[in-house]
């Protein structure tokens, strides 16, 4: 098998075999090319040690910060690569971080090391795929398996057990039943690593194209992190517009919505307050009065913990509130939702009503959609006329009604705000003489 990578990798090896190296591209980057996908990055395992590779590389564009594990950086045209010593790990005692690193000189114990068998592959122009652990059979029969046993290597990094969701998820693998079972047992050890990393593997895990059968079947392991999501399975919804649990809904409604961060974490939280606000009618039908409010202010706290960047809680926050508005597509009513979501995150707020209807009873499918759909020829008449629903785009300033004689800061922004809520609500035009005769009239000038 021969695999195509950047020139300046293929320059590594060869600088590096030459002076009796042995040196591979190594991991992610040999599965994403033996896969057809473009590699994200390059890595490097090589078995000449640290200072062995500085000095056949020569020192001028190499990043030394990482000498202690192992790694030597390379900068080539703008492009970092990171090329570490062959090594097994020491004892884990935190179950994320080795005590030590040892180096060693033989490929097979490095890639023994590794998380995945698809993630144990090496290969070399010349010395061609190196795939002690069968990484290629379970790539082509699209099976995720741990590299030795489960409960040991787990044990060792717990990030591993979120590691795996996320390629099953991205890469439509199933994962082996022993390491499934693993997972299962293991999940609590999720305690030990750290909010960022379980973040920032969750979010790809959301984002992945088969992430609706990963999260259907690993409820409990995200509960470890999420126990708030925990009460929506098996959730049932005795309810017309429903066919599903409140999770299976969930699930549902993630993988239906686009995969962008945002527009994954708010249909992932759209429903969660559901539980703690069900009532059960007189005749048996099940009502959630209230849930947006309380899923929002669960997801809120539940992003913080996890050390989300505040603009996307903000964003998600937002969506989630919004989801069940269901005021009739007039005009007035879509400029005031709008003035609510902001102009550009509204078309959000469409993609996250749809994919909540594509989740729910299709026997009221098409009505929603067809709703949804009036909601987005009022919003795109509004787009053209680039009115944004903000002060700034208000046809009066705070310096127009001081020249009409107010002083008053906080007046003022009171008054503006008041005219915007007008304009709004189309009851005033967005226009200068308009709307400054309409301050005049409420006789507060002197005030
Ligand atoms: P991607 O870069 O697409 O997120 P990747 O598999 O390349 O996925 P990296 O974090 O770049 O992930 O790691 C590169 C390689 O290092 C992996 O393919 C794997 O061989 C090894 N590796 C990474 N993290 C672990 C881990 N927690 N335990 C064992 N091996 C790991
Ligand atoms: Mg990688």
């Amino acid at each position: 098998m021969k695999l195509i990578m950047p020139e300046a990798v293929k320059a590594i090896i060869d600088t590096l075999e030459q002076n009796g190296y042995e040196t591979y591209a190594v991991g992610g980057c040999v599965r994403d090319s033996v896969m057809g996908k473009e590699p994200s990055d390059w890595d490097i395992c090589t078995s000449a040690l640290p200072e062995e590779t500085l000095t056949v590389l020569h020192a001028d564009n190499i990043i030394q910060n990482g000498l202690k594990h192992g790694t030597v950086t390379v900068r080539v045209e703008g492009q970092n690569y990171e090329i570490t010593t062959f090594r097994t790990d020491g004892i884990y005692r935190d179950n994320r971080h080795p005590e030590s690193v040892q180096f060693v000189r033989s490929l097979h114990e490095d890639l023994a090391r590794r998380d995945f068998t698809i993630n144990a592959l090496a290969y070399s122009p010349e010395k061609g795929l190196q795939d002690d652990f069968g990484g290629l059979s379970d790539m082509a029969n699209k099976v995720l398996r741990c590299v030795g046993e489960p409960d040991k290597r787990f044990g060792e990094d717990a990030l591993r057990i979120l590691r795996a969701l996320r390629f099953a998820s991205v890469l439509g693998f199933s994962i082996e039943p022993v390491t499934a079972e693993s997972i299962h047992r293991n999940a609590a050890l999720l305690h030990h690593i750290s909010a960022e990393r379980i973040f920032s593997e969750l979010v790809k895990l959301l984002q992945g194209g088969h992430a609706e059968q990963v999260l259907l079947a690993y409820p409990d392991v995200l509960g470890v992190f999420m126990p708030e999501i925990l009460p929506m399975a098996g959730f049932a919804q005795h309810n017309p517009y429903h066919c599903y649990d409140v999770w299976t809904h969930t699930v549902k409604a993630v993988a239906a919505i686009r995969p962008t961060k945002t527009l994954r974490l708010a249909a992932l939280f759209h429903d969660i307050g559901k539980p703690q606000c069900h009532r059960r009618d007189e005749r048996g039908i099940d009502h959630f009065h209230g849930h947006p409010d309380v899923s929002e202010g669960m997801a809120e706290q539940i992003l913080k913990r996890l050390k989300c960047d505040k603009k996307t809680i903000s964003n998600v926050c937002r969506l989630i509130k919004m989801h069940d508005v269901r005021v009739p597509a007039q005009r007035k009513n879509v400029r005031k939702m709008i003035a609510k979501t902001g102009m550009e995150r509204f078309p959000d707020l469409l993609e996250l009503k749809r994919a909540d209807a594509k989740a729910q009873s299709p026997q009221h499918l098409q009505e929603t959609l067809d709703y949804v759909d009036a909601l987005e020829a009022v919003y795109r008449e509004e787009a053209a006329k680039d009115n944004d629903f903000t002060l700034r785009t208000l046809a009066v300033n705070g310096r127009d009604l001081q020249a009409l004689g107010m002083t008053d800061g906080k007046r003022i922004g009171q008054c503006l705000n008041r005219l915007l809520e007008k304009v709004i609500d189309c009851e005033l035009e967005n226009q200068k003489e308009r709307l400054l005769s309409e301050v005049v009239s409420w006789n507060i000038i002197s005030i």
